[in-house]
């Protein structure tokens, strides 16, 4: 049945398929230069042509769902191929995003730790104040190559849903925004931001109402409207060749940090650190380092109130085993029947009880450490941040700050460490204020 796009839905062949292909990142037009050539032992050639990473990853859907997915795949695979689609992304990047973000090294905290020379990338200073647009921009684009009329998305702390909404608005396109209405209660700015820039935000009620309640919703959409509707998913999930595709657009922020560190220091990072949703912002970061043995990577997971809370957390990797949810298998917050739990985090961006299927294949092949932070570590961590550098980060990447706290001073002073300062803080602001007590 249509609605089932969870755990019962069968894996389909790949239909009839053209031969292979490279799956390779193309953001601006000029990964493969900055990064270097791919080898046969690359980590960077991923998925294969069925969309898996190892074991996760794939196309888990609903029949019905099966032809639009091949579709997208096509028209994805000719639009990399198009030198105009990277040229045009690459204008929208520069003069609507305003990229590249900076990579500032951060000299107050560097010496606070004592430790790790500290940069942030600076990902928080991009139009609409998140990493998101990068892989909205992309996103929209292929959309109209492909005629799409209308958009749906799902979104849950609201970030996705405005970038979304913004370039919906810019490209004159009628946009539905599926959020869960827990999730519409707790994150009002962004449900007055979207529906200023024109979009409809439908509230979904089912289940506790948060994230994979909405994504479930959107997917039910899609399967209805075939014929006009683009999906537009948030993060590096979903199935093939979304997780690719994400990655591929959000992948701009490793190659900057390559180029930007070339420039600055003269060498490669040593050390890499983002916080982990659904991931996609982390394997943007991640991506174009994967073959470069000497960096080391730190994915940091959602760790709420502490792992051996039940239901009290969103580790899917830490805490969780492998399934399927939203058309892929990945690691995900399951209870021994197989039902997916509940992910708590005081960070709505991070409460999704799944991972991208590459960071679960990263996970098993041990090129990615994944750890995780704690509400109150990542609470810490902000305020250490606002207070040494006067910015004011996102609770999602104040919990790869928190890791870098621990971290940063076991390391040598040489060691180079880039964290992904994803985004920025004001979404969070009476989130914080009312966990620390201020009257505002
Ligand atoms: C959405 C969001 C996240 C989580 O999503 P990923 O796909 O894991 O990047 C993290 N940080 C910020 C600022 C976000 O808006």
């Amino acid at each position: 049945m249509a609605a089932k796009m969870t755990t019962h839905a069968k894996a389909q062949p790949a239909a009839k398929k053209a031969p292979a292909k490279k799956v390779v990142g193309q953001s601006a037009g000029k990964s493969s230069k900055v990064a270097g050539p791919r080898g046969a032992n690359s980590m960077r050639t991923g998925p294969d042509d069925r969309g898996f990473f190892g074991m996760f990853g794939g196309r888990f859907v609903a029949e019905t769902l099966m032809p639009l997915i091949l579709e997208l795949e096509k028209a994805y695979d000719d639009a990399r191929a198009d030198p105009k689609f990277a040229a045009e992304i690459a204008y929208l990047n520069t003069h609507y995003s305003g990229r590249p973000s900076p990579l500032y090294y951060a000299d107050r905290l560097t010496k606070h730790l004592g430790g790790a020379k500290i940069y942030f990338k600076r990902d928080e200073l991009n139009h609409t104040g998140s990493h998101k647009i990068n892989n909205c921009l992309g996103q929209i684009l292929l959309a109209r190559r492909m005629g799409k009329t209308r958009i749906i998305a799902e979104t849950g702390a609201g970030q996705h849903g405005v970038a979304v909404a913004t370039v919906c608005a810019k490209y004159g396109m009628p946009c539905e925004i599926y959020m869960g209405a827990t999730d519409v209660e707790r994150q009002s700015p962004n449900v007055a931001r979207m529906k200023l820039l024109g979009a409809k935000v439908n509230p979904v009620t089912s289940g506790a109402g948060t994230l994979k309640d909405a994504m479930n919703e959107a997917l039910r959409d899609w399967v209805t409207n075939v014929r006009d509707t683009y999906y537009l998913i948030g993060t590096a999930a979903g199935p093939h060749p979304y997780p690719a595709m994400v990655r591929d657009f959000q992948s701009i922020i490793g190659d900057e940090v390559r180029e930007q560190m070339l420039a600055a220091e003269g060498r490669l990072p040593d050390t890499l650190v983002a916080c982990i949703g659904g991931g996609s912002n982390a394997i943007g970061l991640f991506h174009p380092f994967l073959d470069d043995k000497s960096v080391s990577i730190y994915g940091v997971e959602a760790g709420g109130h502490g792992l051996d809370v039940p239901n009290g957390h969103a580790a899917s990797m830490n805490g969780g085993k492998p399934g399927v949810l939203h058309g892929n298998r990945t690691y995900l917050l399951q209870d021994d029947d197989g039902q997916i739990l509940e992910g708590h985090s005081i960070s709505a961006g991070l409460d999704y009880p799944g991972v991208g299927p590459e960071h679960s294949w990263l996970k098993d092949t041990g090129r990615v450490k994944y750890v995780y932070a704690t509400d109150k570590e990542a609470l810490h961590a902000l305020q250490v941040c606002t207070q040494q550098e006067g910015i004011i980060p996102a609770l999602e990447p104040a919990h790869a700050l928190a890791y870098i706290l621990k971290l940063a001073p076991k390391l040598p002073k040489s060691n180079l460490l880039v964290m992904n300062l994803c985004g920025r803080g004001d979404k969070d602001l009476f989130t914080v204020a009312k966990a620390l007590g201020m009257t505002i």
